[in-house]
């Protein structure tokens, strides 16, 4: 695909606007919290895609009035995202098998099991990784948390 400077925001922001539309899902609260000037080289719509995935995985485990939290930021030289849900997070059994395609805890026709599948394999082509934290809040035991590690935009001199 194409290797553009792409806006993480923005791409969260489109996601966002996309999953908002689906009205028979959970009511939850998307708080995009990445910074406005975060870029990563890569594809925008398959970026699109790594969020559209991880917000519907999160907003499936969470109830009316939940918050979906989205953060960014830039570290080692490297850029963060990180979608938070509080959810009961993934259970230890569970963690290596969530990228297998097929492998889902969703009823038929609830889930496909290739989200997580497709995640993986478009962060691995834009040179990154996927890190998962499990529980995402220590004191609660509750939550898991999706960090897509990519390489950061060169600026343009
Ligand atoms: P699907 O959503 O179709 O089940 P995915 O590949 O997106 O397929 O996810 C695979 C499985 O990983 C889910 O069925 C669920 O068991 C687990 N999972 C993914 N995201 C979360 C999350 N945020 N909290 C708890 N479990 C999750
Ligand atoms: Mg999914």
């Amino acid at each position: 695909g194409e290797r553009a400077p792409v806006d993480l925001h923005a791409c969260v922001q489109e996601a966002v606007q996309l999953l908002s539309l689906q009205r028979d899902k959970a009511q939850v609260t998307f708080d995009n919290a990445v910074p406005e000037d975060l870029m990563a080289p890569g594809d925008n719509q398959r970026l699109i895609q790594v969020f559209i995935n991880l917000l519907s995985n999160a907003r499936d485990v969470s109830a009316d009035g939940g918050h979906i939290r989205i953060d960014g930021c830039v570290e080692g030289g490297a850029v963060k995202i990180s979608v938070t849900d509080d959810g009961p997070g993934i259970p230890p059994e569970h963690r290596d098998r969530i990228l297998e395609p097929f492998f889902t805890t969703k009823e038929p026709g609830e889930g496909t099991g290739l989200g997580l599948a497709m995640v993986y394999s478009i962060v691995e082509e834009h040179g990154g990784q996927l890190e998962l934290v499990s529980p995402a809040n220590p004191e609660t035991g509750r939550g898991a948390k999706f960090v897509v590690h990519l390489p950061m935009q060169e600026r343009a001199q």
